[in-house]
């Protein structure tokens, strides 16, 4: 499976995220941790995050490491776009990662640890 790591940065305005330099974060993942490709968004679960998703998805062999909000927001806020691809969203396939309140060091640690769960 490949390993895509999704951040989504809540407009980069949402105060449970105030700790947290997103840039300083994907630069860390890009250098430090295994994976195929990364992306970060301003807002995943708009109209055009959802959109993106649902284009994404439909690759086969992808696991989605989303680093966003609470793992039962993001099943919830993300589930259209899986339906919108034809694809059931598994523990196959989605990993949400929570991130909100914690800071650089430690949503990257979160995100490693879901990597590593993968290896498993
Ligand atoms: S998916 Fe969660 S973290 Fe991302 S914009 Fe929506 S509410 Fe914010």
């Amino acid at each position: 499976m490949k390993k895509a790591v999704l951040l989504c940065a809540c407009s980069f305005a949402c105060p449970s995220m105030k700790d947290l330099n997103f840039a300083e974060l994907a630069e860390r993942v890009r250098l430090e941790l295994p994976h195929d490709f990364m992306l970060l968004h301003p807002r995943l679960c708009e109209a055009n995050g959802e959109e993106l998703l649902a284009d994404l998805i439909k690759n086969d062999g992808v696991v989605y490491i989303t680093a966003a909000c609470k793992p039962e927001k993001q099943y919830k806020l993300f589930r259209d776009g899986f339906q919108k691809a034809g694809v059931e969203m598994t523990d196959k396939n989605f990993r949400p990662v929570w991130i909100q309140f914690k800071n650089t060091d430690q949503a990257f640690e979160e995100i490693k640890k879901a990597l590593e769960e993968l290896e498993k």
